[in-house]
């Protein structure tokens, strides 16, 4: 495993991490295996928030006396410095621990928003006045703003480390990425495989499969780690077997460094590219409150694998299935304004019902 340095922090994180958004759907017993075997296999950066499930109290349950031997990073959204001070006591009773080594500014994803957690009595001053308590060790942000207003937060020297979308079909903060390594900031990639897109085991994606990368998704994570302004990739890691399979990327650095693998898989993933633009949904579940009760993210997917396979007849049965069809939405537009990558599913579920129904 690599260890890169995460910006100004001086920590050395593993350019692969854990993700706990997935842990949330396996047992405890299954995540305390995958938790260990991460350990075992040299990842050591693990990163976590409170809207994933139960992920915090199971990766503190995990981690036991292994706590000391990784780095621990979660995160809240826009709140009040009161009111941050309260959700942490709870995060840190939940993660069984007295630190944090990161703790994130989350879902910062406009101008308007980044104003709000920087102003007096707001998260950021909540969160620096733990840091002088040395609750908290580092402070990073996390965002899916405009690039506008992701150049305003790493011009602004308020944070060690940022947390942007980046893969080999959404490329979007590219430009930003290297801003943030020029600014000495440490530079976390969340998505790395396309809400798990990437790591499909259909032949569309074999391309990947360069080098020494002998599945899709180290494929995929092969070409993050090839180019060394990341610092680290979070992987959502369900299981011990996952993590056997994606730590294999994190040795590759050689394997790529001197390929033009890195031009060549971005060129490859362009025609695919488009479609993740229009669609690509990553199951991040934020738009999970639906008054008409839909699993807007299951419809959204049969609607990306439509269009990248053509499976047709297959995606208008799984459809027939499903209890909840997009015709009971009732153009609420709450999806709209929670999509993190700006999807618009209310006229995607439209377009989705018309193809499938
Ligand atoms: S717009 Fe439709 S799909 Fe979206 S949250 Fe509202 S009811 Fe649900
Ligand atoms: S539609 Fe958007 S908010 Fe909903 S799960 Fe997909 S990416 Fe997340």
């Amino acid at each position: 495993m690599e260890y890169r340095l995460l910006g100004k922090s001086g920590l050395k994180v593993s350019v692969i991490s854990f993700g706990g958004m997935r842990i949330p759907n396996v047992s405890d017993e299954v995540a305390y295996k995958a938790v260990n075997r991460c350990i075992d296999l040299g990842i050591n950066f693990f990163e976590t928030a409170p809207g994933y499930g139960d992920s915090e109290r199971k990766i503190g349950l995990s981690l036991g006396k292994r706590r000391k031997d990784v780095f621990l990073s979660t995160k809240t959204t826009i709140c009040s410095a009161d009111d941050f001070r309260k959700k942490i006591e709870e995060q840190l009773k939940r993660l069984q621990t007295d630190y944090l080594d990161f703790y994130q500014m989350w879902y910062v994803n406009s101008q308007e928003e980044f104003e709000k957690i920087i102003a007096p009595g707001g998260l950021l001053e909540g969160a620096k006045q733990a840091m002088k308590e040395g609750i908290v060790k580092h402070i990073g942000i996390t965002t899916h703003a405009p690039n506008a207003a992701v150049r305003n937060m790493i011009a602004s020297g308020l944070f060690e480390s940022i947390t942007l979308y980046h893969n080999l079909f959404k490329q979007e903060y590219a430009e930003e990425i290297k801003l943030a390594h020029e600014k000495n900031m440490g530079i976390v990639v969340m998505g790395p495989l396309n809400g798990g897109m990437l790591g499909d085991k259909g032949e569309k994606f074999n391309f990947l499969q360069r080098g020494k990368a002998k599945s899709n998704a180290v494929g995929a994570l092969r070409w993050l780690v090839g180019n060394p302004e990341i610092s680290t990739a979070i992987v959502g890691i369900d299981t011990a077997e996952h993590a056997e399979e994606v730590v294999l990327a994190g040795d590759m650095y050689d394997d790529i460094k001197n390929t033009n693998d890195v031009e060549l898989l971005s060129k490859e993933a362009e025609k695919f590219r488009n479609v993740s633009k229009d669609g690509c949904c990553t199951w991040c579940q934020y738009c999970k409150e639906c008054p008409a009760g839909l699993n807007i993210w299951e419809i959204m997917d049969l609607h990306t694998v439509m269009k990248i396979y053509g499976t047709l007849d297959t995606c208008k049965e799984k459809y027939s299935k499903m209890p909840k069809k997009a015709d009971l939405c009732t153009e609420c537009g709450k999806c709209n304004e929670r999509c993190p990558q700006h999807l618009k599913p209310m006229e995607q579920l439209k377009k989705a019902h018309q193809i499938f129904n």
